[in-house]
């Protein structure tokens, strides 16, 4: 259900070339490590029926969704990669994971014994990955119920774990205690499951060797955001051009937009867009008379938000960027706007960012 550049408010474009290396500038951190991709929540918004190929023809064969349904989405659009399920077992849909050849990532002694329970049933001993929390305390057995796991004729035999993993909860910030601790309960834990690859590498974790493990698993460094907080980001792979539906002339002191947040200190040009937090460009991004918002690139200048984000429109104060006329392009996302730059004015994070990428967006797909 694509979107005519001629009915659309803005323009999307995605660069799966930069997705592709991306990928493979992850790939070679970790030598001797797989290297798979994270592609919830539609691939961070980006569209999982086009980047779960684009990943694939880089040379991704292990992928992680977090829901069955973009596991269901995912097995048509790469038939032969090993999928994943990351949010525990979606036991009502049980048979699904034997119908679409899809593994899950079991987080808890129920989803454990359920599984095991399903596999004894069909006569097959399907394959899963078993998750430890080693500190999230969000999914995950914990270390007592994965050491008995690894007993002798427990349920683990009814079905073949082929994959342990933990996950971080603050690998992006250098030098966390947390982090120091996680990596020594995985390496322990990984004692009592021989021969078992692990993975423990999120995007952040994917730049430290002690977390590398067998299988690396990053997710919002392919698609271009901040992974570490002192480290740039990889290549962006979203940019979000929008034409100037109108621009307006503001006396002092007048204001723009709703709660008349925003009041022109000096004459000013206002430039529209039809983009607003309907699509997903945050309300929280905008401007007011105490916070500048989010910038915005207008004839090469990067302007500043004027006023609220609407629900579909937003205004810029273009009054320094020059002539300005309707029908011109203002880039919201590109041209060293990044998704971060709209998340910090936004009091967010680059993932929220990207996942809240509309569904009225023209999206064009760069190969
Ligand atoms: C989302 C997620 C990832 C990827 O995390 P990023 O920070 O986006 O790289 C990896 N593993 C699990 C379990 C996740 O939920």
């Amino acid at each position: 259900m694509s979107i005519p550049v001629s009915e659309a408010g803005a323009v999307l474009t995605i660069d799966l070339g930069a997705l592709a290396r991306n990928w493979r500038a992850l790939a070679a951190m970790g030598p001797g490590a797989e290297c798979g991709a994270v592609v919830k929540a539609d691939a961070y918004g980006l569209g999982i029926e086009r980047a779960g190929p684009a990943l694939a023809a880089a040379g991704c064969r292990t992928f992680f969704v977090a829901h069955l349904s973009e596991a269901r989405r995912l097995r048509t659009a790469v038939p032969a990669a090993t999928i994943y399920v990351l949010n525990g077992l979606f036991g009502e849909a049980i048979d699904t994971y034997s119908a679409l050849d899809l593994r899950p990532v079991l987080g808890s002694r129920e989803d454990v014994e359920h599984f095991a329970t399903f596999c004894d049933t069909v006569g097959r001993r399907l394959p899963a990955a078993v998750h430890i929390d080693t500190g999230m305390n969000r999914l995950g057995l914990d270390l007592a119920e994965a050491a008995l796991l690894a007993e002798p004729g427990t349920a683990a035999l009814a079905f073949e774990p082929t994959l342990l993993m933990s996950h971080f909860a603050c690998a992006d910030t250098p030098g966390h205690p947390l982090t120091a601790r996680q990596i020594d309960r995985f390496g322990q834990l990984r004692g009592l499951f021989p021969g078992i690859p692990g993975s423990l590498a999120n995007s952040a974790g994917c730049t430290l060797p002690a977390a590398r493990h067998d299988l690396l698993r990053p997710g919002v460094a392919l698609y271009g955001a901040r992974f570490v907080a002192d480290r740039d980001p990889l290549e962006p792979v979203v940019r979000l051009d929008a034409p100037i539906v109108q621009v307006r002339g503001l006396r002092t002191g007048y204001t723009v937009g709703y709660g008349a947040a925003w009041t022109a200190p000096r004459p000013s040009r206002i430039a529209v867009l039809s983009v607003g937090y309907a699509d997903g460009y945050l309300r929280q991004a905008g401007s007011t008379d105490r916070k500048t918002g989010a910038p915005v690139r207008v004839n090469g200048v990067l302007c500043p938000l004027a006023g609220r984000v609407s629900m579909d429109l937003v205004a810029v104060d273009v009054t320094d960027a020059g002539g300005v006329a309707a029908g011109d392009t203002a880039t919201l996302l590109g041209d060293g706007i990044g998704v971060d730059d709209v998340a910090e004015a936004a009091g967010t994070i680059g993932y929220e960012i990207l996942t809240s990428l509309g569904r009225r967006y023209h999206r064009r797909y760069l190969d």
